[in-house]
């Protein structure tokens, strides 16, 4: 550990005991500025984001629209999430601001909140992509990641797992990851989305990833990544 990363990190600690009660690694417990410890175990709160809405369609291509599908997905999630509380952030189809999808996730208590999308781009890009960017995120990423790769294994030209500083991966003060759950923009990924047994395959994946977090932690994740002391995404440099 050089100089400078050991100073960065005593003033990040300082930091963070200065602004916020104390909490157990790991334990998922009260909120955490920075997600810079272990991910969650034990949580039975999930808030689940439909992307976009209202107004704000996301993308659309093929005939379909992201929000719809979204929130489709959003819902089927939540069925598969027997025995959890489960918070959705819209469960009709209206228009919510970022910042306000950060408050209603940082209020949910010892919670994760996984936020659902479709993508747009170029034909040929096509399968789930996840974004993350804390530490207490990377496990319920990575878990995410795999199972829904496992429903759509024809990944091309995508960004795949990404650690990415936006509003819904930085901002929210418990674990919180963004999932793109394929292109709407590639025709086979398009047809796959089309189907209602498809979304409930990539609805039932999300939802598995949720449960095995909650049961074993970041068991079996390997090592966890350095924290990253950036400041709050802003709407200047968020995407989503
Ligand atoms: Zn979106």
């Amino acid at each position: 550990m050089t100089f400078l990363r050991l100073a960065t990190a005593v003033v990040g600690v300082l930091f963070l005991a200065s602004c916020q009660a104390p909490s157990l690694p790991g334990m998922g417990r009260g909120g955490s500025t920075y997600g810079d410890r272990a991910g969650p175990q034990g949580f039975r709160t999930v808030v689940i984001d439909a992307g976009h809405g209202g107004k704000d369609s996301g993308a659309r291509a093929r005939g379909l629209t992201e929000k719809t599908y979204a929130l489709d997905i959003a819902k089927r999630v939540r069925a598969e999430l027997s025995g959890y509380r489960v918070i959705m952030v819209r469960s009709d189809d209206r228009f919510i601001e970022l910042d306000d999808r950060v408050r209603i996730a940082s209020r949910s208590g010892d919670a994760v909140l996984v936020s659902i999308h479709l993508n747009y781009g170029r034909s040929y890009r096509a399968g789930p992509e996840t974004y993350w960017w804390r530490v207490d995120s990377y496990g319920l990423a990575r878990r995410l990641h795999q199972n829904m790769n496992a429903v759509c294994p024809h990944e091309s030209g995508n960004a795949g797992f990404v650690r990415r500083r936006l509003r819904l991966t930085r901002n929210p003060t418990i674990p919180c990851v963004l999932v793109e759950c394929g292109y709407l923009t590639n025709s086979r990924d398009a047809s796959s989305l089309a189907s209602s047994a498809y979304r409930e395959r990539m609805a039932e994946a999300i939802a598995r990833a949720i449960k095995t977090q909650s049961a074993s932690g970041d068991s079996g994740m390997g090592p966890l990544p350095r924290p990253i002391y950036a400041p709050p995404s802003k709407a200047s440099d968020a995407r989503g």
